[in-house]
């Protein structure tokens, strides 16, 4: 059998919960079920088989897990009660979770009776699964349902708001190590040689390097859907303007190599400049669209650096798929338009922001706060959820949602570069929200740094 996207609800309590959790993770991947993404836990009231929250009991860890199995469901469903025992789990009613492990779907299977019964018949009323499972995969349809993850946590946060208010995000998990042998490839000849070896799908994660666990999460998808992983490593003068920060932007390479030998890459494309843009180099990729407005207009030159080096880096590594952030949202956008409009073969996933416990999207640029404006910039991803709250209550008005926004931003003190509410695919702003998707974003200045985030306010894809 091919391998089948799958879910799974991880839940434990007591002293032992994250190491349990923990655990599972390793024992899901020694029993071949690859890992693609695991939300951040968040923690709440031990809730029980009646639904209810019971405050005496400890206080349950929780997170969801995207997986890759090969397994039928029956299997899988075995292969977590094994994990559950292994972590000494008893049934015998009390509130102590040690460790809980639920198929919440595998692939389009619906079964309503026998074990497991799939999509899991209470997943989409809890909380604690919808809450993490939204920040992996908002776009995922659950079967049967004829709705994805993101449309049915905001039917239950409407419904169930005080649910999610208990939650508490937690810091993230340390996931499985998947150590192998990391081939470093210096230049183009390298990079030639190693891939004349390679067969079976190649994903790519290309990046700039001072690499956090944002990279991390991208090279795990990756690995995931792929028969090899390439990252690229190489911070692209041609997408810096002038006085920008090309010159102090962090170079990290030997902690950048172990985060990816431990994320699971195969090798990583370490070229230098000579290598990607020798003597004589003179074409350039031009994209407009979604290119001109919000980067494209404050950072001339920016998007036509990304679009070049992304085209020589999809040519030279002919990878048949290619990893991007959403984190950066109108770049994914730019480069979803230049596969579409240059017929090129290599096929863009766009992943989920991967955010620090406190909400702060990852960023190589985060480092330059000093720790007053990294308390500041909370404030950003904290405005854009407001926004998303308030849309997701009645406001339809842009503009409104906007104001409110902008004056939660300059009473934190950051900057507004830009703010507005967008069709994610043009990036043309909106003026009222409908059904189509929508993506509000925000680019602020905290003291000398820019911070960039966004957040969905209508999903759809
Ligand atoms: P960079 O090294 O900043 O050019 O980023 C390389 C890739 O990682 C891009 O596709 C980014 O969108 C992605 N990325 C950066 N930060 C995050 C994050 N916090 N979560 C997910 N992806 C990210």
């Amino acid at each position: 059998m091919s391998a089948r996207v799958g879910f799974l609800g991880l839940g434990a309590n007591g002293p032992e919960a994250r190491a349990h959790l923990e655990q599972a993770l390793v024992g899901l991947e020694t029993a071949g079920v690859r890992i693609a993404a695991v939300a951040a836990p968040v923690s709440g009231p031990f809730v029980g088989p009646q639904g209810r929250p019971d405050a005496r009991a400890p206080r349950v860890l929780n997170s969801v897990a995207e997986v890759r199995a090969t397994l039928t469901s029956e299997a899988l469903l075995a292969c977590c009660a094994r994990l559950e025992e292994a972590a000494g789990r008893v049934r015998d009613g009390s509130p102590l979770r040690t460790l809980d492990l639920d198929l919440l779907m595998l692939g389009e299977e619906v079964r309503e009776c026998g074990a497991p019964q799939l999509p899991h018949p209470r997943a989409l009323e809890r909380a604690f699964v919808l809450a993490p499972w939204e920040e992996i995969a908002p776009f995922t349809a659950v079967p049967g349902t004829g709705s994805d993850v993101l449309t049915h946590a905001a039917r239950l946060r409407a419904r169930a708001p005080e649910a999610f208010a208990a939650l508490t995000l937690e810091a993230p998990l340390a996931l499985p190590d998947l150590r192998g042998r990391l081939e470093v490839l210096p230049d183009r000849a390298a990079l030639a040689l190693w891939r004349s070896t390679r067969t079976g799908a190649l994903g790519l994660v290309p990046t700039m390097g001072a690499l956090h666990a944002g990279h991390a999460a991208l090279v795990r998808r990756a690995r995931a859907e792929s028969e090899t992983v390439l990252a690229s490593v190489f911070v692209n003068p041609l997408q810096f303007g002038a006085g920008e920060d090309l010159g102090r932007y962090p170079r990290t390479f030997e902690s950048d190599r172990a985060v990816l030998a431990a994320a699971g890459a195969d090798a990583v494309y370490v070229p230098d400049v000579a290598d990607l843009y020798p003597a004589g180099f003179a074409t350039y990729v031009a994209p407009e669209g979604p290119a001109l407005a919000f980067e494209g207009e404050r950072r001339p030159g920016h998007f036509r650096g990304v679009a070049t080096v992304v085209l020589k880096l999809f040519q030279r590594a002919r990878a048949q798929r290619a990893w991007f952030g959403r984190k950066d949202a109108q770049q994914a956008a730019v480069i979803e338009r230049l596969v579409r409009d240059l017929d090129l073969l290599t096929e863009v996933v766009v992943a989920p922001t991967v955010r620090d416990h406190d909400g702060l999207a990852l960023s190589s640029r985060n480092r330059y706060l000093t720790p007053e404006e990294r308390t500041r910039a909370l404030a950003l991803p904290r405005a854009l959820e407001r926004l998303r709250q308030e849309a997701a209550s009645g406001e339809r008005e842009v503009a409104r949602l906007l104001a409110l926004t902008h004056a939660r931003l300059d009473e934190a003190g950051l900057a507004i570069d830009y703010l507005s509410v967008v069709e994610p695919r043009s990036f043309e702003p909106l003026e009222r929200l409908g059904s189509e998707p929508a993506l509000a974003l925000a680019t602020v200045r905290c003291g000398t740094t820019r911070l960039l985030d966004n957040r969905w306010v209508v999903g759809g894809r």
